[in-house]
């Protein structure tokens, strides 16, 4: 589905979209930092403005550029010094290329706007996962309605799949946090039923079978190197997240491969 305005744009200069795409995830990115660090915190997200977390300096504008600012400061506060966190030009850059990613697969269409909305919800669920041991409610439950209206709102996949995919994902969960005995949180249970809304219930085994997969192989790896001993708790959010993204991108294709018996 390519809208009229779009394909004369890249008719005259098919850099322009790209660039328009990447420059917007730089932006986003940048707002989730302020998601990542707030939202925890149960802090507004509109006031007060930016500022340094130890000398409390406000931020100017030419210190709050992705990326670009954090290099030209050398990751320090220009005015006291403290070491800025990495997550910042992380988290700015990988928004750039997911929606740059997410441009170049879909296209201007239902697809991209979709992953437009779940992806930077993947990346703050990660984000504060890590950082917190915690998948938000404020993100994942408004999700669950948003990704069904989404897909009914533009016909990508219908209701009846996308509201299995509620069932299925918080379902899952649902067993596992009863047979493990609080191995795994509700907050996985409520990020399980959000993914199941957005991609559908099958797109969403997809997710789960890469989720459980690279789980289980970043689990060991953290096992033998010493890195994380047996009783440390490892977030699934992040593996979650990451088998979310990549459903998104290429769940339906694999399952109708899987369907078809590996052929083609
Ligand atoms: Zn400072």
């Amino acid at each position: 589905m390519i809208v009229a305005p779009f394909a004369a744009i890249d008719e005259t200069c098919p850099a322009v979209l790209p660039a328009v795409v990447g420059l917007f995830g730089l932006a986003l990115g940048s707002f989730l930092n302020v998601v990542i660090a707030r939202v925890p915190a149960g802090r507004s997200l509109v006031y007060p403005g930016s500022a340094c977390p130890g000398c409390a300096a406000p931020l100017a504008w030419y210190d709050n550029i992705p990326v670009l600012s954090f290099a030209m400061l050398r990751g320090r506060c220009r005015a006291c010094g403290m070491r800025i966190s990495w997550r910042y030009p992380i988290v700015e850059a990988i928004t750039a290329a997911l929606l740059s990613l997410a441009y170049a697969v879909f296209g201007p269409s239902a697809d991209f706007l979709i992953a437009c909305v779940l992806l930077p919800a993947l990346v703050v669920t990660t984000a504060i996962d890590l950082q917190h041991q915690m998948i938000p409610d404020a993100v994942t439950l408004p999700g669950i309605p948003v990704g069904l209206l989404l897909n009914v709102a533009t016909g990508r996949i219908s209701w009846v799949e996308s509201a299995i995919g509620i069932l299925v994902g918080g379902g899952l969960f649902f067993v596992i946090i009863i047979a493990s005995r609080g191995g795994m949180g509700g907050g996985d249970l409520k990020l399980g039923a959000m993914l199941g809304a957005f991609l559908g219930w099958r797109a969403l085994l997809f997710g789960l079978f890469i989720a459980i997969v690279l789980g289980g192989v970043i689990g060991a790896l953290l096992l033998l190197s010493g890195r994380r001993g047996r009783k440390d708790p490892i977030p699934f959010g992040p593996f979650l997240a990451t088998g979310g993204a990549m459903a998104r991108f290429w769940g339906e294709r694999a399952v109708s491969w899987w369907l078809g018996g590996f052929g083609g």
